[in-house]
Order: structure tokens, then sequence, then C-alpha cells
């Protein structure tokens, strides 16, 4: 039994908690917000509680299964017949199913074949090893061609990742493609899935079995420094000067805060957490009085809207009013991440209204913003090599956070499977 220190608070410091306890490690968990959940946290939309950050499930998402069957919620699961569309050449279409694909105005007909062959093929396919040197922008154009690719996927990826976006590992896409291609009821009925109350209802029960098992969570309490004496770590230092002495600590937080966070790391193995890009995320979300479309998902391509999509959540989870996440993700670099909360509201106002014409002022009825320095991890090709191993040169530390588990993109279910297997790995020899 080993005296554990986990830094986070998210899906994966709490399901490392929780697996921790059960080995009968006496664990406390620190986390510099004020409340547990990381990316996975809510807030209050005006009596609504809501994801800071859309979150739906998907089939393949077995370790977020067999966590809520494990902490007796596995009946909040929820799954829903959802829709897909496109917006390109100035029009709504939809989207995600065969039909949809042979009707779309943009494509040929041969470069639908591609494009359904790789959507196909993609969902089949087991390993990735052969994508792992490639980009996403050579595999998908060796499917799709260079003119459907343009048309299709560039644009996406370059409001996403700007001058990143020919950087990106094909196997990162892969695994996304096939994580959404294979969520579904059949070939023509895609089917996503939510947690009943959203994923707070899974971090408010990890919450309450940590805590049961004996676990302490200090909120609002960001740990300073990893100390290390003889090789091993020795106690966490919180920014408030109190130390928790420990054998063992998980870090959990987004790897950009690793190289302050633990002095005592070698400057090589420093740069290796220095070296993993990550962009931020800034998230508007508004509430509406009417809808903007029938469509969960509406991936964009359009010169005149600088964002890649928008999710109406409403059309998963049910709200009394509609509910659309419009989120910019960018460089830190790019002049959008120093602009106010207005000036975005303003500009994804204005897109809303282009999608659905029909949308007025005064239907907007609310709205949030939400921001995410550490938000997206940037997995270019030949990633795999680059991800430092979880357990670090000084006995006793591991340090993990969502790329370590690429090419699966960041996710609730395998924040939660990486946690629990760094829990299980405390007090191994040798450490
Ligand atoms: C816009 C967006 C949409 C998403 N959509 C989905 C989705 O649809 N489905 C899905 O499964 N996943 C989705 N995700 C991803 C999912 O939310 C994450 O993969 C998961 O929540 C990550 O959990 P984590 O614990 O690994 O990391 P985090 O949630 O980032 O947890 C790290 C924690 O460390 C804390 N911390 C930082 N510094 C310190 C410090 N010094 N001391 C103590 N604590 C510290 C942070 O406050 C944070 O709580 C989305 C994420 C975003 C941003």
């Amino acid at each position: 039994m080993a005296k554990l220190v986990v830094l986070g608070a998210g899906a994966m410091g709490l399901a490392a908690a929780h697996q921790a306890l059960k080995e009968g490690h006496d664990t406390t968990v620190v986390e510099a917000d004020k409340q547990a959940g990381g990316m996975a946290a809510h807030f209050d939309f005006g009596g609504v509680s809501l994801e800071r950050f859309y979150h739906f499930v998907c089939k393949a998402d077995a370790p977020t299964f067999a966590l809520m069957q494990d902490l007796g919620i596995a009946d909040r699961m929820r799954w829903v017949p959802t829709r897909m569309g496109y917006f390109i050449g100035g029009r709504l279409h939809p989207w995600g199913d065969p039909i949809s694909l042979l009707k779309l105005p943009e494509l040929s007909l041969f470069q639908k074949l591609r494009y359904a062959l790789m959507a196909f093929v993609s969902t089949k396919r087991s390993d990735c090893s052969k994508l792992e040197e490639l980009s996403a922008r050579e595999w998908l154009e060796g499917w799709v061609g260079r003119s459907a690719y343009e048309k299709m996927w560039e644009p996406l990826f370059r409001l996403k990742f700007f001058e990143l976006a020919d950087d990106i590992s094909a196997a990162w896409i892969w695994t996304r493609i096939k994580r959404v291609g294979t969520s579904r009821r059949s070939m023509f009925q895609e089917e996503l899935g939510y947690i009943d109350g959203g994923s707070e209802t899974l971090v408010h029960a990890l919450v309450a079995a940590v805590e049961g098992a004996g676990g302490t969570l200090r909120l609002g309490e960001p740990a300073a420094e990893v100390v290390v004496k003889n090789g091993a770590v020795s106690e966490v230092r919180l920014a408030s000067g109190e130390s928790l002495p420990c054998e063992a600590v998980i870090s959990t937080v987004p790897t950009p805060f690793v190289p302050q966070l633990v002095p005592a790391l070698s400057e090589a193995w420093k740069e290796k957490y220095r070296a993993i890009r990550n962009i931020p995320v800034v998230c508007v979300v508004v509430k509406l009085g009417q809808p903007v479309s029938e469509n969960f998902w509406v991936n964009i391509c359009d010169p005149e809207i600088e964002v890649p999509g928008i999710i109406e959540f409403s059309n998963l989870r049910p709200f009394p009013e509609p509910i659309v996440y419009v989120p910019y993700y960018m460089p830190a670099s790019h002049p959008k991440w120093q602009w106010s909360d207005e000036q975005f509201i303003a500009e994804v106002i204005g897109y809303l209204k282009r999608l659905n014409p029909k949308l007025r002022d005064d239907d907007v009825l609310a709205t949030k913003v939400g921001r995410l320095r550490y938000a997206q991890p940037v997995c270019e090709p030949g990633f795999a090599a680059k991800i430092p191993p979880v357990q670090t040169p000084i006995s006793g530390l591991q340090i993990a956070d969502t790329c370590f588990y690429y090419p699966e993109d960041r996710g609730i279910a395998e924040s939660v499977r990486l946690g629990a297997e760094m829990a299980l790995r405390v007090g191994a020899a040798p450490q």
C-alpha cells in the first residue's frame, strides 16, 4: 500500500484515484479548479446544468461503460438516432449515410465512390501501424483524391489547426473516423450516446466513490511542485505552501505544465513534454428560441464561416430549448485567441443566422463562452514515437495526459482507461 497523490480531478485523475483506492492505496487527489471534472465539468447555464464542452458517447467507448457499471450508473446511458449535416456550397445538406453522400452535389460520382470506400474500409480496419508515418492529408488524398480532399476535408483541418493543418497524423484522424463511423444502428442510421444528466453524472459518481472509499479530494488546490528526494517522489507541494508527503504520484495535468511542476526531471526529459503541441479552444454556447437544424453535428465548409462545424447538443440530449456549441480551435498565436467574449458571440450569432436564415436576434436567449488553453494535442505523423513513457525516470512518478492514448483522440473513455491502468502500476517494482 502506498501513499498516493493524484494531480488533476478530471476523468483520468478520478478514475486513477478510484482504482488506486480499490488497490488499497492511501489516495489524495489535488485539483486546481474549484470543481472536479476538468474538461468534463459542468456549469450553470440559466438554471440548466450543462457541460462546459459538449460530450457525446460512441459505441466503441467500452471503458466508459465498464466504469459506469462499476459505479452503479450503467442505467444512465442513453442512445439516440442522430443526424449529421454538411454546410457546403452555401446550403445545408444531410450527411453521414450512403444516400446523403450520393445526393451531395459537390462531388462527382467517382469521388463519391472513393469517399464511400474510404469510410467503409476505415471502420473495418483494426491496425493503423501503416498510417503512423503518413499525414492525414496524404492518406485522405490517396483515398478520395486531391480535389475532393480540398473541398471536403482541407477547410475542416485548416479551421481547426491553421498552420499545423498539414502536419496531422493519418492514424489520429483514422481513429476518429472509426470511432464515430462504428457508432451506428445500421448503415443508414448513426446512433450516438449521452449520459443522462451529462458528463457530470459520471464525475459525481466517481467523486462519491473516491470519497466513499476513504480518498480525499482537495479542490481549488493547485499543485506547485512534485518534490523528489534520492530519485524518488517524496512530497507534493501545493500552491498554498502545504506539503503532502507521498511515495507515489500520478500526474494527469496537461503535459505543458509538467516541466515547471517537476523541476527535478532532467532537461532531456522535460524536452519530451515541451515537444508536445497543444492548441486552445474557445467554445461558445448559445441557448436559442428555435433550432438551427435537426442535426446533432454540422460540418461547415464555407469561405465566410471561420469554424469547421457546430454541435446542436439538444438534438442529442434533450433540453427545454435548443442548445448549440460552436468551438473555435486555434493555435495560441492566432489573433482570435485574444478576442473578447462579445466578439466571439457576435460572430457566432451571424454564423447561426447564415445556417438558418429564420433565426432572429431575439431567438438568442443566453450565451456563454468557455476557454481552455490546453484543449487539443496536435499529433503529427510519427507521434507515437514521441510520447514519453508514462513511468518517468523518477521512482513513483507516473505522468500522462490526453495525448498519451494516441492514436485515439482525447475522450473520456480513453482517459478513464489510462487512469485506471496507471493506478494498477502504483507500487509495482521497479518504479
Ligand atoms: C471542446 C471539447 C469537446 C469534447 N468532446 C468530447 C466528447 O464528445 N466525448 C468525449 O468522450 N470526450 C470529449 N472531450 C474530451 C474529454 O473531455 C477529455 O478527454 C477528458 O475529459 C479528459 O480528462 P483528463 O482527466 O484526462 O484531463 P482534464 O479533464 O484536462 O483534467 C486535468 C485536470 O488537471 C487539473 N490541473 C491542471 N493543473 C493542475 C495543477 N497544477 N494542480 C492540480 N490540478 C491541475 C485541471 O484543472 C483539470 O481538471 C472533449 C473535450 C473538449 C475540450
